[in-house]
């Protein structure tokens, strides 16, 4: 976070984040994943516990500086479980709370967020499909730094500049 007050727990955080050399590219979660397909964040607690987040949800909570209901989702534009792209500047944030998708849906539809990633068909899947394909994609982003082909992988055959990715 160039400009940001560097802390241990966002050191902490983002040494386990892939993150694409495009502006509008996905930052791939590497850390620990959930049997639900998305990545878990290790927080700890003022009781000396820790609490499993989303890491998503953690890093809008602390960028935005607003504690998310537990209710409202916070979902992903990219379809990509395991992103965490998360900006103040929704037209850049590839995650909004559940209210304001129709906007983003609109926004990636016209193409804004042309990262290659877009493509990618992981909101139908079966739960252990998800779980398998991200933890498919985490292992190339780990071991590979940013991977486009394995991002690639994941796509559905659609060509990329077909206009509608959904
Ligand atoms: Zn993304």
């Amino acid at each position: 976070m160039p400009g940001r007050q560097s802390t241990s727990a966002e050191d902490r955080f983002f040494s386990q984040v892939v993150r694409g050399p495009a502006p509008s590219d996905c930052w791939i979660w590497t850390g620990a994943i959930g049997d639900d397909g998305y990545g878990r964040f290790w927080v700890p607690q003022p009781d000396g516990g820790q609490r499993a987040m989303r890491p998503q949800r953690r890093l809008y909570e602390h960028l935005t500086g607003t504690a998310l209901h537990p209710t409202v989702l916070l979902l992903h534009a990219c379809d990509i479980p395991l992103c965490v792209h998360v900006d103040v500047d929704d037209s850049v944030s590839h995650l909004a709370p559940g209210t304001h998708r129709g906007n983003m849906l609109e926004r990636v539809q016209r193409g804004r967020h042309r990262n290659g990633s877009t493509a990618v068909r992981m909101a139908g899947l079966q739960r252990s499909e998800r779980v398998a394909l991200s933890r498919e994609l985490r292992e190339a982003f780990r071991d590979h730094g940013w991977d486009p082909a394995a991002i690639r992988a994941c796509r559905t055959g659609i060509a990329p500049d077909t206009p509608t990715l959904w």
